[in-house]
């Protein structure tokens, strides 16, 4: 049954996420989150994990981005044609949709590693001959459309989900629901076990990665009502999801028997914010291979053979790879990166120039403006060492602020100029990701705490010697030891100070280390310089990465 028999066998855990980001041609990915998912499903290929992943086709993707030269955001619908990347399954589930029968099929992708491992990835599609013209647009927009639309999604992908792996003859043994988006799958699963909740619990983990009241998705029971259409009971549903609204992350808590936040900090907040609930943490990770560069693939290739597969390997760093060649590995990736750069932008940004970068959503807590609070005493810091800076990222369509931030962004850009060299770079995507992390000399992150739940790319950029330079949120309160592994901006979460005393002492760190620690080292210290970037590959790399993490995911929620 189409090529499916030898991926039957064995995979038992299934992986269901909204978004999904394996490679820059398949947009079904908008942020951290998808990458996340992207990471995890390359980890379970290359350990062999017995994972199945389910995530939603996306055929217009999420948006290609464009922006006028004053920073205003365009999208552009981003139509991609999954038959080159995938196969369409012969099976077919239904779902009950305002009372209709919506048909959905499944396109199935094969993530080959190179040890042998294969995960399937299913990608729902409700495009169907047959759905009204309306149910077929169900699997069109990644986050797009309303609340009505959302609910209409998260019935295909967590309902939807569990039939088609049932049609297609998976034995699956536990059910893991990234982010509360798929936690309808935990309500077909009780439908499935005549309402036995032990038996739910006992299949469904979840992992939160919102450290916001405000971040989770909530639904109108109303609207709930509407869409599920007596397929569901609301009294029984409203046990699990919240008297006044459908909270889709209660749902998921009620249900699931284990459940974990995605770094140390961001377990804390989750438990302050869900009292009542045991909360672990399993720190994110990303995947060493796909996100080191050429130049030091090769280096690591040289002097660790097998790191790619056992990441701990670069703990050895340190010990083991001559100063130079780290440097001309770095040296290498930030040339590409730069002329990169510069054929995008004819910005004439040169080689040997310290260079920041700062990527990410374009939304309000990351703070994108923080770095521009004086621009005068940037131009000062400029004066002493000179300094040039990449950015990038995407608002979402809805996201006023965020969009707001990016003009807000070029204005910073031209009036910094001819001084200090700043770029925007348009449509913020893996490969640009790629170029970014693996090219700047340091890697800037302001997130307002304790909104950043983990953060991943500084832990790219640290693969390649990059040096983070961050608030101490998420990932980095656990990867940061001041002056060895790169230094943090503001104060540590546990001094507790209010947000405007917070504020002042990050816009004050931020100035004071670029100007009298960072960029002074890096331009009179070589040595010392070149002796952090190791530290940051041996005492990061070999931690955050995805092999460690779905290596905690298998022991401690899915055995
Ligand atoms: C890694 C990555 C992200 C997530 O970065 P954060 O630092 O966690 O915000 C978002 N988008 C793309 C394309 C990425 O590669």
């Amino acid at each position: 049954m189409d090529d499916l028999e030898g991926l039957l066998k064995g995979h038992k855990i299934a992986f269901f996420s909204m978004e999904v980001g394996l490679t820059n041609d398949i947009p079904t990915y908008a942020g951290g989150l998808g990458i996340l998912a992207g990471d995890t499903i390359r980890s379970s290929a290359d350990l062999r994990l017995p994972l199945v992943a389910v995530t939603l086709i996306s055929k217009k993707g999420f948006f290609r981005q464009e922006l006028t030269p004053d920073g205003k955001q365009i999208e552009h619908p981003q139509e991609w044609d999954p038959s080159k990347y995938m196969k369409l399954l012969s099976a077919e589930v239904s779902v009950h949709i305002q009372g209709r029968a919506v048909k959905v099929k499944a396109w199935l992708y094969r993530l080959q590693s190179v040890t042998g491992g294969v995960v399937p990835v299913l990608f729902l599609d409700t495009d169907v001959e047959g759905n009204t013209p309306e149910d077929r647009e169900i699997t069109f927009f990644l986050y797009g459309g309303d609340q009505r639309y959302r609910v209409k999604q998260e019935v295909v992908l967590g309902i939807g989900g569990v039939r088609m792996l049932d049609a297609l003859g998976f034995k699956i043994r536990k059910y893991h629901i990234n982010e509360g988006h798929g936690s309808f799958l935990a309500l077909e699963l009780l439908h499935k076990h005549a309402m036995d909740t032990d038996k739910v619990h006992e299949l469904c983990v979840f992992t939160t990665h919102t450290p916001v009241e405000a971040g989770h998705d909530k639904f109108n029971y109303d609207l709930v009502k509407e869409i599920l259409d007596g397929t569901a009971d609301i009294n029984e549903l409203k046990k699990f999801g919240g008297n006044d609204n459908l909270n889709m992350t209660l749902l998921a808590l009620n249900l699931s028997n284990y459940v974990n936040g995605v770094a140390k900090q961001h377990r804390a907040v989750s438990q302050r914010m869900f009292a009542g609930y045991e909360i672990h943490a399993v720190t994110n990770g990303i995947h060493s291979y796909m996100w080191t560069g050429e130049s030091y693939r090769k280096l690591y290739d040289k002097y660790l053979p097998g790191w790619a597969n056992e990441p701990e390997l670069l703990a050895r760093v340190a010990d083991g790879i001559p100063h130079e060649e780290i440097w001309q590995a770095h040296k290498e990736q930030k040339k590409a990166l730069i002329d990169y750069v510069n054929e995008l932008t004819h910005v004439g940004m040169t080689y040997d120039t310290f260079t920041l970068g700062f990527a990410r959503r374009a939304t309000e807590y990351k703070r994108a403006r923080l770095l521009f609070s004086d621009l005068e005493r940037l131009k000062k810091i400029n004066k002493k060492g000179k300094f040039q800076m990449i950015f990038a990222g995407k608002a979402h369509p809805r996201d006023t602020q965020g969009k707001k931030l990016i003009e807000d962004l070029f204005g910073y850009a031209k009036k910094l100029l001819p001084d200090i060299k700043m770029v925007y770079l348009e449509n913020y995507d893996i490969n640009m990701a790629t170029k970014l992390v693996t090219g700047v000399d340091v890697w800037l992150n302001t997130p307002l705490k304790p909104l950043e739940a983990s953060g991943t790319s500084g832990m790219k950029a640290a693969h390649n010697g990059v040096l983070n330079f961050s608030v101490l949120d998420g990932w980095w309160v656990e990867g940061w030891i001041e002056g060895v592994t790169g230094w943090s901006i503001g104060p540590h979460p546990d001094e507790g100070l209010d947000i405007q005393e917070g504020y002042q002492k990050e816009v004050e760190d931020l100035y004071n280390k670029l100007e009298y620690v960072i960029i002074p080292m890096f331009y009179t210290r070589h040595d010392d310089w070149v002796r952090m970037m190791k530290k940051t590959i041996g005492k990061i790399a070999y931690y955050f990465n995805s092999h460690r993490m779905m290596r905690r995911y298998v022991t401690e929620a899915y055995l």
